[in-house]
């Protein structure tokens, strides 16, 4: 169960992703059910993670898995890196987080907006921006035609450096 959320999701945007209202209490709710989903059976490490992730949530605070996990670690020290991997990694797949990927192959993770989005992001800083652009529908279809595929997601990111690096 956990191997197969753990596809690199990010990679396509989901067909079957919930369109969600990422209000507070709700998003609370989703991140919890989708550790019930995952197992029945409440561990420690399991609830420490989803605590944690859901005040990460709240806060809107960007984090990368080392930084969440090192963190888990000082309640935990057995809790192991890949547990810490796959419970994001499963939120990610249920559209609750975003996984932001960045010019120089590191990510880190978000909760953003709940409208379809890319990222754009500084090569600099890292700052991430929502940007509301997408690839115009019909030239989509037209390329799902011409290559018999059924095209299931995309994905884009822009990348370049904001205003604060650039006066640096
Ligand atoms: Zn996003
Ligand atoms: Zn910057
Ligand atoms: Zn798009």
């Amino acid at each position: 169960m956990w191997q197969e959320w753990s596809v690199q999701t990010h990679l396509m945007e989901n067909k079957y992703k919930i369109k969600q209202n990422k209000t507070a209490p709700m998003l609370e709710d989703k991140i919890r059910a989708a550790f019930d989903e995952v197992s029945q059976r409440h561990t420690r490490p399991r609830r420490l993670i989803a605590d944690r992730l859901v005040e990460l949530a709240m806060s809107g605070e960007n984090f990368t898995i080392d930084e969440l996990w090192q963190e888990m670690r000082e309640l935990d020290p057995h809790l192991g890196r890949a547990t810490v991997y796959r419970s994001v990694e499963k939120l990610v797949a249920m559209g609750l987080l975003d996984r932001v990927d960045f010019a120089d192959g590191t990510h880190l993770y978000r909760v953003c907006g709940e409208n379809h989005h890319h990222h754009l992001t500084c090569t600099q800083c890292h700052m991430v921006v929502e940007v509301d652009v997408c690839l115009p529908e019909d030239q989509l279809n037209a390329i799902g035609h011409k290559t018999h595929f059924d095209i299931e997601g995309h994905s884009l990111t822009l990348f370049g450096r904001c205003e604060s690096c650039r006066v640096q």
